[in-house]
């Protein structure tokens, strides 16, 4: 059986047409692995809702054979109120000044790495809707 496009649905944010819904509830009618994946995603968005918002605090450490850590640079998408500190030799935390809103995130960070090249630290975070 065909699952595609349904667990896609499933998961997605994307509100659905009504030609879409219909489509995937006669789908789950038929489908345990669908319904046990719409069960499953259901719970796991209940459990992210009950957890409380907290603002992220991101910590890395750069390879100890990068000496000019005070160049690091990092920033957000779309957002401001980032600070970053040095905490001890090559350790660095981030942290955003507010928590995050539902929607995606993206942390960069670059370093200069010689030549016009730079090194780059890339983290993605997902905030569901309420
Ligand atoms: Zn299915």
């Amino acid at each position: 059986m065909d699952h595609q496009p349904f667990e896609t649905w499933l998961v997605s944010e994307e509100p659905l047409t009504p030609e879409q819904q219909s489509s995937l509830q006669a789908h789950l009618q038929d489908c345990p692995r669908c319904q046990n994946l719409e069960r499953t995603w259901n719970q796991v968005e209940t459990l992210l809702g009950e957890r409380p918002v907290v603002q992220p605090a991101i910590g890395f450490t750069l390879d100890p054979a990068i000496r000019d850590g005070e160049k690091l640079a990092c920033y957000g998408s779309e957002r401001d109120g980032l600070t970053m500190r040095r905490l001890e030799g090559n350790r660095f935390e981030v942290k955003l000044a507010s928590p995050l809103p539902p929607g995606r995130f993206r942390l960069s960070c670059t370093i200069p790495a010689g030549n016009g090249r730079f090194r780059w630290f890339g983290a993605p975070f997902y905030v569901p809707a309420r």
